[in-house]
């Protein structure tokens, strides 16, 4: 998405900056520091505010509507907690699954159960063609591409735009050939550019024409809640768009509370039309009696209704804009004129993308490393782990503490000046 950052013209020689930047990394370098900007999950006092979750459902009946919630069964399940999502995820609650923890191996099974057993739509199973493609807008999330490679789908890049997936390209790869079976989109403050889906993206995903009668739109709305600033964004149903365009199946949309409650203990949601939804649940029903209800039951009565949700969202927010605005700030300083690097200003989600000059991420990352500042490897946001222009980095600022995060950030631009300056006299 973001072009090549350009050097600005500077009063100091090259050779000068590039002398300053080497003494700033030796200082930092016996600093001694072991700083981690890798992980995009929530911070402890961040999981404090589930804290309550611990304690639920207590003793609370955990029979609701006849249902025994600590018995098998209930594939769906819990209806009050699907209510809840349905607004948070734009799925009829009718068409929404309350499942197990992790919507991640929701993806997962869907790709497994494409793979083993004809999808709606379909004339035969994914595991019977020669080829199975994906669309993969980059730079994305590394665990989408993580599963791609796991079962030998081919993984097709297709630029972002700051409206979504470039949708010339889309369209085209999509009508013109049929191994192309799905895309992965994360449509909300992406993973990892913060992007948010225009209205036109998400009404051209659902009306194109695509060669493959089963083309699945795997719609990762991972960060649907996680607002950062006083304006959530609001995107297009996807759901409701494709089913007026006369695809009603397209659809498969993901969510979870990992990113609202606990990350290790939330709850995954899937959901999809009544045709998916049967075959999901059919498919569901010979590797599990049903999910955890009790942890569902917990969730519906810590967070009580879709106000609860977006309440508990506004604590989250609390914790975690000063982290974001630390690391505008530092990379406002400490890059905003050397012309080095460009970078996101996310409104939501979880993550910061900088970019730096061509051929430099992978410097960066190294530089970063020996100086105890770990990043997550350059690559990791493209397919195969290749990042063609070896430019882009991903800042998760969410874990660290605020002073932590602060030295990392400020380690951080030193090794983007010490590449960046070696590759101008290189
Ligand atoms: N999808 C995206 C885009 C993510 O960034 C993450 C976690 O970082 C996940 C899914 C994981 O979701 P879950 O915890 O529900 O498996």
């Amino acid at each position: 998405m973001s072009s090549e950052p350009s050097p600005a013209a500077s009063p100091e020689s090259s050779t000068g900056l590039l002398d300053r930047a080497r003494r700033e990394y030796e200082a930092l370098a016996a600093r001694g520091l072991k700083l981690d900007l890798t992980r995009g999950k929530p911070a402890p006092e961040q999981l404090d505010l589930s804290e309550e979750l611990l304690s639920l459902p207590g003793r609370h009946p955990a029979v609701t509507d006849g249902v025994d919630l600590r018995n098998y069964g209930g594939l769906h399940g819990l209806p009050e907690l699907r209510e809840i999502f349905a607004e948070v995820l734009q799925v009829p609650a009718g068409q929404l699954l309350a499942a197990g923890n992790s919507s991640l191996e929701l993806m997962h099974d869907c790709l497994v159960h494409a793979l083993l057993s004809v999808l709606p739509g379909a004339g035969s199973r994914w595991a019977d063609e020669d080829r199975i493609a994906f669309l993969c807008p980059v730079p994305g999330y590394d665990r989408h591409f993580a599963l791609c490679e796991r079962f030998g789908i081919e993984m097709i890049p297709v630029p972002m735009t700051p409206a979504g997936p470039d949708m010339d390209v889309v369209e085209r790869l999509v009508a013109e050939d049929p191994a192309v079976r799905g895309i992965w989109c994360v449509p909300k403050y992406s993973n990892p550019d913060g992007v948010s889906y225009s209205d036109d993206t998400v009404a051209r995903l659902a009306r194109m024409e695509t060669a493959a009668g089963d083309f699945r739109i795997f719609w990762d709305n991972a960060y649907a809640a996680h607002h950062l600033t006083d304006a959530p964004v609001e995107i297009a149903d996807l759901l409701a768009a494709c089913a007026a365009s006369g695809h009603p199946d397209r659809a498969f949309v993901f969510g979870s509370t990992s990113k609202i409650t606990l990350a290790g203990a939330g709850v995954g949601f899937f959901g999809a039309s009544r045709a998916n939804v049967d075959w999901l649940t059919a498919n569901n029903s010979k590797r599990s009696i049903g999910p955890d209800k009790i942890n569902q039951l917990r969730h519906l009565l810590f967070l009580r209704d879709a106000d609860g949700v977006r309440t508990h969202m506004e604590r989250q927010r609390a914790l975690l804009r000063p982290k974001f605005a630390a690391v505008q700030r530092i990379l406002d300083r400490e890059l905003g004129t050397t012309g080095l690097a460009t970078w996101t200003s996310p409104e939501g989600g979880y993550f910061v993308t900088l970019t730096v000059p061509d051929g430099c991420a992978g410097a960066v990352v190294r530089h970063a490393a020996e100086a105890g500042v770990v990043l997550t490897p350059a690559g990791a946001t493209h397919p195969y782990g290749d990042d063609p222009r070896d430019a882009t980095i991903r800042i998760a600022p969410s874990y660290p503490s605020l002073p932590e995060l602060e030295q990392a950030m400020l380690g951080l631009t030193v090794c983007v000046r010490l590449a960046g300056y070696q590759k101008l006299l290189a």
